[in-house]
Parts: structure tokens; sequence; C-alpha cells
């Protein structure tokens, strides 16, 4: 505890509690009050906790054997839902997002961890047929020690997304949450430690992008590097492991396109329409923040989603409303200076700024916001709000829907609703987008479905069995027979 009485976490180093003398103080932000305290690290601490990932794997984690593995995986599974209640608590303390949506993210991330659990008893590599008297085959082997740098908006998510098929894969990790939303990510480690997960395989080291997280990137003992988070950043990231010949995987920003067809079915799209902008207040990769729609259903579904806007409740997350706060005043900021533009260049037909009230008065919220007539040259068209601002563009033909789609330089997800299977089919292989929607829109925890961007949002896969794979490298063994072939069984 500090002497204002806040909870401290300090980084987790090969099992012990590292203190670093710098704190960060972290914020509730439905009313900026700090709530918690995390240890500052930087370039010594992230030398560290390589270090100790380096040793445990050598030591201990590449020689256990992958049932062993999956055993411990499955624990740690059993762990996080033991502690499900307290761990969307958490979340919600630190992201702002409603308790609903953090419970189901507790959820998610127990899925995680028992998905790659029963996802690695079953790797292995192939044999291959080749000259009679040589026997080939390839190994999926680890790569060794993995660093993972993760952003605020999914934190106990996302941290389990990238660490449990890196962990079930046979690698020893290297955590740097945000600095925004350290919380969950943290309790994670100590929640795995108490399944039995040995020392040193994973290591957290909080702190600011610019400490931790650069060090980390550019460390020459990561063996590879995954990062989720934005663009300007993933560039940074790619250029370090440039310098160190590792591979990344890189999950960035969108600004992902719902394509609504005249025949779509009303009753089942409204509400994912709305959900896909507002689920954590728009603060999501792949929220649905351009909605295409053909003119001759147009002003009807404007006039439904601007409705059900004006009828969302906003509040604290722990209130569990239908949308909490954005998670800092920096995003707040961002996301007015958005709808600012915004105004100037589009019709706000619902929202468009802070909302009224003594209750709003001291967090980071911002009204769910319905921007129509918004044209490709405008600004925010093509860039991510990342704020519950959905923007909506008229289209005539299928081919200028798709036109559309693809104006912007991001390709991380879309979604189709229309009742031809031709025209999703048509519109599904054309995408460039890493995942397509048809009559539904987003994963809801799509733990089982491989994710990456295409374009700008991102380099590799996340999730289902294609994570795996991204984990482990293939080496070839080719062993030739001895001459000549035994000739009598021994
Ligand atoms: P961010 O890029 O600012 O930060 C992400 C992480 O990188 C944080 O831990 C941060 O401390 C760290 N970082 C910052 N500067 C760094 C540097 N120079 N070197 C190394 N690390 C550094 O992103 P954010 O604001 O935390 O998150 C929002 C972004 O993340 C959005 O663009 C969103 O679309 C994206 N995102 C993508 C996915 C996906 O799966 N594709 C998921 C969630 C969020």
């Amino acid at each position: 505890m500090s002497a204002a009485g806040l909870p401290e976490h300090t980084a987790v180093i090969a099992g012990k509690n590292v203190a670093t003398g710098q704190w960060i103080d972290v914020l509730d932000p439905s009313n900026a009050r700090p709530v918690a305290r995390i240890a500052r690290c930087g370039p010594p601490e992230v030398h560290a906790a390589v270090e100790a990932a380096r040793h445990t794997y050598e030591t201990v984690w590449r020689f256990t054997d992958p049932v062993e593995r999956s055993r411990l995986c499955r624990r740690i599974a059993e762990v996080l839902r033991e502690e499900r209640e307290e761990l969307a608590r958490l979340e919600t303390l630190d992201t702002g997002k409603p308790l609903g949506q953090a419970r189901t993210d507790a959820d998610v991330a127990a899925r995680y961890f028992e998905f790659y659990a029963n996802a690695v008893e079953s790797l292995g590599g192939e044999t291959i047929q080749q000259r009679p008297d040589r026997l080939a085959f390839t190994l999926r082997e680890p790569y060794g020690v993995c660093g993972h740098i993760i952003p605020w908006n999914y934190p106990l998510q996302i941290a389990a997304r990238t660490l449990a098929p890196a962990i079930a894969a046979g690698n020893c990790c290297v955590l740097k949450p945000a600095e925004d939303a350290p919380l969950t990510p943290l309790r994670l480690a100590a929640l795995a430690e108490r399944a039995g997960l040995p020392a040193g395989v994973l290591n957290v080291v909080p702190g600011y992008g610019e400490g931790a997280g650069a060090a980390l990137a550019a460390h020459p003992g990561i063996d590879r590097i995954a990062f989720t988070g934005s663009r300007e950043v993933g560039e940074l990231v790619m250029a370090a492991a440039a310098r160190t010949i590792v591979p990344v995987t890189l999950e960035l920003g969108g600004k992902s396109p719902q394509l609504v067809l005249p025949d779509f079915d009303a009753e089942r799209a409204v509400p994912q329409l709305v959900e896909a902008i507002t689920e954590h207040a728009g603060q999501n990769c792949s929220a649905g923040s351009r909605l295409l729609v053909h003119r001759s259903v147009h002003a009807d579904l404007v006039a439904a989603l601007a409705e059900r806007f004006a009828a969302l409740r906003i509040g604290p997350g722990a209130e569990d409303p239908d949308m909490g706060p954005l998670i800092s005043a920096k995003q707040r900021a961002r996301v007015l200076g958005h709808l600012a533009q915004g105004a100037r260049d589009a019709r706000v037909v619902v929202g468009g700024k802070v909302p009224e009230g003594e209750a709003y008065a001291e967090g980071f919220y911002v009204e769910p916001t319905l921007l129509d007539g918004v044209a490709p040259h405008h600004r925010v068209f093509n860039e991510e709000i990342f704020g519950p601002v959905l923007c909506v563009t008229p289209f005539d033909t299928l081919d200028e829907a798709l036109a559309l789609a693809e104006h912007t330089t991001y390709g991380l997800a879309a979604g189709v609703w229309t009742s031809d299977v031709t025209t999703a089919h048509w519109l599904a292989q054309r995408l460039r987008v890493g995942q397509v929607f048809v009559n539904d829109y987003g994963a809801a925890g799509g733990v089982e479905l491989p994710f990456g961007g295409y374009r700008r949002s991102g380099i590799g896969v996340e999730k289902g069995t294609e994570a795996l794979r991204e984990y482990t490298r293939c080496k070839t063994v080719a062993i030739r027979s001895g001459s000549p072939a035994p000739s009598a069984p021994c």
C-alpha cells in the first residue's frame, strides 16, 4: 500500500515482486480518481525479465512434456473462472467498461487457456515423402522467449489471447501491459502462479511505452514479439524487430465497415449495429465504425439507430450501464477532436458531445454519436476514432459499396447484412479484411476464430489454432538410413 492507501503493484520477474522506486498512478475512468499504483519499469527491469524468461526456458520450460503444459493451462483456466467476479470488477475499475462486459472478458480469458490447453495436445509436424533411404519430418518448436506488448482496451482478454498459445506451445513470456489499464494482466500473472505455472514462465513489466515497451521490443534476448495496439507504435515495434531479425505479430487498428443491403433483416441487424460501435464505448479495434447503407433503406435505418443511441444508458461501469466512460482524459480529448471535425463535415444526428449533468462531471464520458452524410474524403471516414462514433455513408450499387469499404487503409473486419447468399459470398470473397461476418457482427469472444488484420491493420494471426502455429517455428529433420539396410530382424 502507498502512503495514500493505494494498492501498489510491482513488476513480476522470476516469480518475485520487483519494485523500481518509481510509480505510475492508475485512474478509475468513471471519476478520474487514482485506484492503484504500478511500478514504472525501464530497461533494467526489462533486461532482468528477459534473462529470467531465458533461464526458465532453457532449464525448465522447453523440456516440459506438452501434456504437463496442457494441464497447467487448464488449471489456469479453472483459477480464472474461480476468480471471475474479482477479475471482472478489477477490469471495470481499471478500464471503465460495464461490469457485464468485464464478466465476459473474464470468461473469454479462461477460455483462451482452456482452448490452447486442448489444442497443444494435438500440435505436431508432418512427415515428408522423399527418397526411400531418407526419413524426413518437421517439428513445431517454441521460439524461446516471447515479448508481448498489449493495449488498454481489453487488457485481460488480450493478455490471455497472446499469452495462452505462447505458454502452451512452450515459450516463456515477458508481458508489458498498458500504463492506462495494467491491473488485470498483473492479477493474471499472480493467478497463473497460484495455478502452478513455474516462476519465470510469465514475467510482467508494467510501465510506459517509451520506457518498458521500447526496451522490450528492442531487447536482443527476445525471440519473437507480439504487439497489439496502434498503427503508429506498431511501426516502431516492427522497426525494432528488424534490427534483431525476429518475427512480429502486429494486431493494429481498424475502421471496419458494416455493409447493409436493401434486403437486410432490420430486426436482427439494428441491435448488433448499435452494439458493434458502443461496446466498451467504441474502444474496440474491430468496432463497426462505418455504416455503408443502401440508399433505399438509409433514412429508415438512420432513424432506427438514432432512437437506440438516444436511449442508451451511460454511467460508471460498476453500475453495468449500456456504455461506460472512455479510458482517459487524453482519449476523450482525441474523440472530441474528431467529433468537432465530423460536425463540420457531416450531420450530427444524435450525440456529439460530453453528456450533461453532475454524474458525468468527473469521468471521461462522451455521448454515443451518429454522424450521417460522411463522405470518403472526410477525416472521420478514414481515421480510427476509437470512441462511440458511427459514420454513415449511403451507396447505390454493390461496386460502390465495395469501393467505399476499401477506401481506408485498414482491413481488420467487416459486416455484411443481406438475405441473399450470392451477394454475401461475392462480398466475403472480395473484402480485404481478416474477418467477415454475415448477418452477425463481432467475434463474441471468438477464441476459436483466427483473427488478424489485412493491409495496415497488421501482420500475423492471433486466436484459433492458427495462433499456436504462430508461436512455434518449423524445424525440418532428415535422417538417412544406414547402408546396406539390415537384412535380418535383430
Ligand atoms: P498504443 O499503441 O498507444 O499502446 C499499445 C501498447 O504499446 C501499450 O502497452 C503502450 O505502452 C505500448 N507502447 C507505446 N509506445 C511504445 C513504444 N515506443 N515502444 C513499445 N511499446 C510502446 O495503443 P493503445 O492506445 O493502448 O490501444 C489502442 C489501439 O490498439 C487502437 O489503435 C486499437 O485499434 C488497437 N487494438 C488492436 C487490437 C487488435 O487485435 N487488432 C486489439 C485492441 C486494440
